[in-house]
């Protein structure tokens, strides 16, 4: 990959994902593999007015070294200086930029149970930062580079090389960051939202009912005035970001209680460096209810039993087959990539932004008005070429809107 084209995707994140403001204090994480984009990302940062760019090194080596071989009775703790370092980013009104590189089966093998109270003693640690970054009060935006690994999963006939630049590739394109000015074409891409939430939010569906041919029948209740939203959003202080790149999806906020029937996902899901295959779930009166895998299912009953939250959904996304990630046909076993390929639900946390005035609820409003709460978000993709989607009115009128795939409004 050219320098010139890393340097528009580096640019990409920093101007258009986190919309760096100058003066501002910018939190970069990245893999210590990824350093050269890592550097060419706090240069930008810096070209954009940063006040001061922090590099949080990561190694995914050492952490899988460290579910191999650390003290068992480490992954019950998080440590408190690590939560006081996020309480200091957030307070100086940070924003966070995150490079992800991971290989899909970065855990296999790692013990299960190790993974799931470290992930847990982590969620409980990180809530109050983990709610900052969800209500809209923080900036924010992930991108993703390849890593040896990651491309071998993604193409394993190709030589280490071929797979990395084919990885790059297909990264630049799904995130369209490949043409001579990706910044004007994110600005193009965030107008194409604009149609598809006007018309949701005004129709305000009391329920959808998601049907595919892989056998999803789903009938999923929305909460009163919930909110579609896609194309990015503002934050609190009025600054239009991209937390995901790519982005694709249109999501909006399902009631807690009202899930009925099953769903069939459509492609296997990347978990906590487990790859689950075959997922299938169901759900009555909004609680799952029954659950299997054909692989690694051990690793969606950990998810699954979390906590309470995990067992309801969070998030409702639709997402156009015509989108470019998913006429590359490529399943990248990352969720960035993968969900804005297809439609997807997600089990655990609501975002309060699919809800009118949810940036300033309780937790407890939130849960009143049907939103979800949990330790977890992890969305999982059920979205196929023939995916249907009614919306029902409270009237019980039914329109299709979305059909074989596309929006058809
Ligand atoms: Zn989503
Ligand atoms: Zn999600």
């Amino acid at each position: 990959m050219t320098e010139a084209k890393l340097k528009k995707y580096a640019e990409l994140l920093v101007r258009a994902g986190g919309n760096v403001q100058k003066g501002q204090l910018v939190v970069i994480n990245v893999d210590v593999n990824d350093a050269r984009f890592g550097r060419m990302v706090r240069d930008c940062a810096y070209d954009a007015g940063a006040s001061e760019v922090f590099i949080i090194w990561e190694d995914d080596s050492s952490v899988r070294e460290r579910y191999l071989r650390a003290d068992s009775s480490v992954f019950d703790t998080f440590p408190e200086w690590t939560v006081e370092r996020f309480r200091h980013f957030d307070e100086s009104g940070a924003v966070y930029l995150r490079i992800t590189s991971s290989d899909p089966g970065l855990l296999a093998g790692t013990d299960p149970d190790r993974r799931m109270r470290a992930a847990k003693a982590a969620s409980i640690a990180t809530k109050p930062h983990a709610k900052l970054m969800m209500d809209g009060t923080l900036r924010w935006s992930v991108c993703a580079v390849p890593s040896p690994a990651w491309a071998k999963t993604v193409f394993p006939d190709l030589t280490e090389e071929q797979g990395m630049e084919r990885l790059w590739e297909s990264i630049l394109k799904g995130a369209r960051a490949d043409g001579e000015d990706p910044i004007a074409d994110w600005k193009a891409h965030k107008q194409s939202f604009v149609k598809k939430v006007e018309y949701l939010n005004k129709k305000q569906f009391t329920s959808l009912r998601l049907t595919t041919g892989l056998g999803t029948d789903l009938t999923i209740g929305l909460v009163k005035n919930h909110r579609w939203v896609g194309g990015g959003g503002k934050t609190k202080d009025g600054v239009e970001t991209f937390p995901n790149l790519p982005t694709e999806e249109v999501f909006t906020m399902p009631d807690r209680n009202k899930a009925n029937g099953k769903v069939v996902a459509s492609m296997p899901l990347a978990y906590n460096g487990n790859l689950i295959e075959d997922i299938i779930i169901e759900f009555k009166d909004g609680r799952v209810t029954n659950y299997s895998a054909s692989k690694n299912e051990e690793s969606l009953k950990n998810m699954i039993e979390m906590d309470e939250g995990a067992h309801r959904l969070g998030e409702v996304a639709l997402v156009a087959n015509s989108s470019p990630i998913s006429q590359m046909g490529i399943l990248f076993y990352n969720t960035l990539f993968d969900e804005n390929a297809s439609a997807h639900l997600a089990l655990g946390r609501a975002y309060p932004k699919n809800i009118e005035g949810g940036g300033e609820m309780t937790t407890e409003a939130l849960t009143a008005a049907g939103g979800n709460d949990s330790l977890i978000h992890v969305d999982f993709m059920f979205g196929t070429a023939d995916l249907r989607v009614i919306g029902i009115d409270e009237n019980g009128n039914e329109t299709v809107f979305f059909d074989k795939g596309e929006f058809v409004f």
